[in-house]
């Protein structure tokens, strides 16, 4: 089958039109009547977004599998309604060379349940000591524009100078971890009153901030671009704004966890709640909606972070950071910031597809469910809600802070260049994925 006529669905949320997409490309928009043999979805009563995309996904592959793998992360990433997802570099071994990055994205390709790109490390080894080799990974067949130490921050000044210089010259962005580590040497959760009543390490937020400061000053003195990963509180909202406002090439992402729960989580020392950066107070909350409503902060991106059981079962200190996050993106973002009336359904189109896929210089998501864009497409539910299980999750670990939790919306339908990867809310399985790409030759 090589079209497919999807009607009726409100497309980034405004006027009802149909699309049809052929040989992976959207060929047609408006009102529009079933061709013989033409696949038709029903879609009425559904928004029609662009397919999502994530600037930070950790799919743990190679080394990481019993947690994640490129096939289960990319299942998991089109149960969630997105078409690209970006590769964080901290698999082991580490993404630092282009032998490590190609094979990636090839396992992404191979899957085709998303797009893969990956991630290359800073430094060598994630080890904050030297470059590692940027040049190579931007030159490989994985074309590498986005750099990261992710886990852990590019804290040495001057390597963050040189990166900066390096990435520049080929239109790379560095995406930082702030995280001063000083600051943070045996931290738990965010500090204050809270982490002293739990006797739990603080984490400052002076520790996010500070680094984010020096950083947006080394961007601006060797006019390179910079990408902010996970802003988590107020302070950083306040140095991003002052850096937009001075002209400054800096843009920001905040998770879906971090514009929803707070500190208050970690009450109950469930380790679902422990996350880098941790969760924050209420102000923090609202600053960082706030900064997404007025633009200071560009993008969502989830820091979907698998780990097995047993990494999460275990006392608060000894646990592992961090919380899956691809599934649940879109209806925590609808409940944090559309059903508050803060975003429209337009607006998340922005923040989750095109604006992610500009910073990582990804093709084909400029002009969302326009006539000639590749066929990649998010029909969403707005109006079920439900209660969060493991049924949920589709990826290989179970780590959801959102597990026993309403959430609004649901993704029906993903669309990936013209493939159906969730057909009906079920996704679809591989066999039957690689063989429709194969008939369907890739816009
Ligand atoms: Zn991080």
């Amino acid at each position: 089958m090589t079209t497919l006529l999807i009607r009726g669905a409100a497309l980034l949320g405004d006027h009802v039109e149909d699309l049809r997409i052929r040989d992976g490309i959207i060929a047609a928009r408006g009102a529009l009547s079933p061709e013989t043999d033409e696949r038709v979805i029903d879609a009425r009563g559904l928004i029609g977004l662009p397919g999502l995309v994530d600037l930070h996904t950790h799919l743990r592959e190679p080394g990481g599998e019993a947690s994640e793998t490129v096939l289960t992360g990319t299942r998991a990433a089109a149960a969630g309604g997105f078409t690209t997802v970006h590769a964080m570099a901290n698999t082991s071994p580490v993404a630092d060379t282009a032998g490590i990055v190609e094979q990636v994205q090839r396992l992404g390709e191979r899957h085709g349940y998303a797009t893969v790109r990956p991630i290359g490390a800073v430094t060598l080894g994630l080890a904050g000591q030297q470059l590692a080799e940027i040049g190579a990974m931007a030159r490989s067949t994985a074309r590498v524009r986005v750099f990261s130490d992710d886990g852990h921050c590019v804290h040495d000044p001057l390597l963050m100078r040189r990166a900066l210089e390096y990435v520049s010259t080929f239109d790379g962005v560095i995406a930082q971890h702030a995280q001063e580590p000083r600051l943070t040497e045996g931290a738990q959760m965010n500090e204050g009153v809270l982490s002293g009543e739990l006797g739990l390490g603080g984490w400052p937020a002076v520790a996010e901030e500070a680094i984010i400061a020096r950083d947006v000053l080394l961007a601006e003195h060797v006019g390179a671009r910079l990408h902010v990963c996970h802003l988590s509180t107020a302070g950083s909202v306040d140095v991003v704004r002052w850096a937009k406002a001075r002209g400054i090439s800096v843009t920001a992402e905040v998770t879906p966890h971090h514009l929803l729960l707070t500190e208050e989580l970690a009450r109950g020392y469930d380790a679902r709640f422990k996350v880098n950066p941790p969760l924050r107070r209420d102000d923090d909350v609202h600053a960082l909606r706030a900064a997404l409503a007025d633009g200071t902060i560009d993008i969502i991106a989830t820091d979907h972070a698998p780990h097995p059981t047993e990494a999460k079962e275990c006392t608060w200190a000894e646990a592992a950071f961090g919380m899956v996050g691809l599934e649940s993106a879109l209806s925590v973002v609808q409940q944090a910031v559309v059903d508050t009336g803060m975003l429209t359904w337009g607006d998340i189109a922005r923040v989750l597809s095109s604006a992610p896929a500009e910073i990582g210089r990804v093709a084909g998501y400029a002009h969302p469910l326009e006539i000639g864009s590749p066929a990649n497409i998010t029909l969403v539910d707005p109006s079920h809600a439900r209660e969060w299980s493991t049924a949920d999750l589709r990826g290989r670990s179970v780590n959801s802070p959102y597990l026993g939790r309403a959430l609004p919306g649901r993704v029906v339908y993903t669309v990936y260049q013209g493939v159906v990867t969730v057909d009906d809310g079920a996704l679809v399985e591989p066999e039957a994925v690689v063989a429709a790409h194969e008939e369907a030759p890739r816009g």
